[in-house]
């Protein structure tokens, strides 16, 4: 017969056993980490994305079902590094009582010339593969019994990931330092640019929620004429009417749509992070030649 000590621990072990069997609930804050959880879970969780292909995280409005979606979820994945300014809001207000796992912990971020943090880090194919040794963990952590997959997966897709990085390398390796001066939107592509080589521009600074003056839209087009800068790219998640009329006054060509902030739809160029990073650096390598 159970002792009563061992009836109380049976009570107590039997809860979590059922739990740990259960592959939990993530729900990722934009489209790049709902792939990259995609990749590491596949076959056991289905992350569900609060901001969606095409959508801008910066200026993101949480709707009702989002909110129950964060209430009963068991992780919720960020970004993190402030590129996600609504989620401690958000989840307070849906009482989320589940795990934070952010994709950027231990990264290095890169500082802005007004002291802020550029929170773009996931255009660094090197910084990804920290995100998903991140992921990986956190999946682990919550659902010990998905261990073997988790690990398996992540395994190879830090492969694809340490592939990619080095044909991005060798894309670039034909072109010269000081040809490699493209203009974007927003300022999304620093950690890429630190990484690879290039130096960009861009009108709106860090978020898309910012304008530019007239005065530094005219500084802006001097440095274009000034640095020769080689071609202007449209983002796919802002309309891209600032880079038409510099276009315009300053006689740079738009060299096409990179995909910055969020993944295209299913069926577009950018429907995989990797995907975005190849189809990104082909269009700007094009560009550049
Ligand atoms: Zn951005």
């Amino acid at each position: 017969m159970l002792s009563r000590r061992h009836a109380i621990a049976l009570a107590v072990l039997l809860p979590s056993i059922a739990r740990a069997a259960t592959p939990p609930k993530v729900v990722a804050s934009f489209s790049i980490l709902g792939d990259l959880v995609r990749e590491i879970g596949r076959g056991r969780v289905e992350p569900m994305v609060l901001v969606g292909p095409d959508q801008d995280a910066h200026t993101y409005q949480p709707k009702p079902s989002d909110l129950r979606a964060v209430a009963s979820a068991d992780l919720l994945v960020t970004n993190g590094l402030g590129f996600e300014g609504w989620m401690d809001r958000m989840a307070d207000a849906a009482g989320f009582k589940g795990t934070r796992v952010v994709a950027s912990a231990g990264i290095t971020p890169i500082k802005t010339e007004d002291g802020g943090i550029d929170p773009h880090a996931f255009q660094n194919v090197r910084h990804v593969m920290r995100y998903v040794g991140n992921l990986r963990d956190g999946l682990l952590a919550a659902d010990p019994a998905g261990k073997d997959i988790y690990q398996r997966q992540a395994g190879s897709y830090l492969d694809r990931l340490g592939k990619l990085d080095s044909d991005i390398r060798a894309a670039w390796a034909p072109i010269p330092r000081n040809q490699r001066r493209i203009m974007t939107s927003h300022d999304a592509l620093s950690y890429y640019g630190a990484e690879y080589g290039v130096t960009f521009l861009a009108p709106q600074g860090l978020s898309t929620e910012s304008e530019p003056s007239a005065k530094e839209l005219r500084g802006l087009i001097a440095q274009i004429r000034a640095q020769q800068v080689r071609a202007l790219f449209i983002e796919n998640i802002s309309n891209g009417a600032i880079l038409r009329q510099i276009e315009r006054e300053a006689g740079a060509k738009i060299g096409g749509t990179l995909f910055s902030d969020a993944l295209s739809a299913s069926g577009g160029p950018a429907a995989t992070y990797l995907d975005l990073m190849r189809h990104n650096t082909a269009a700007m390598v094009a560009a550049a030649k």
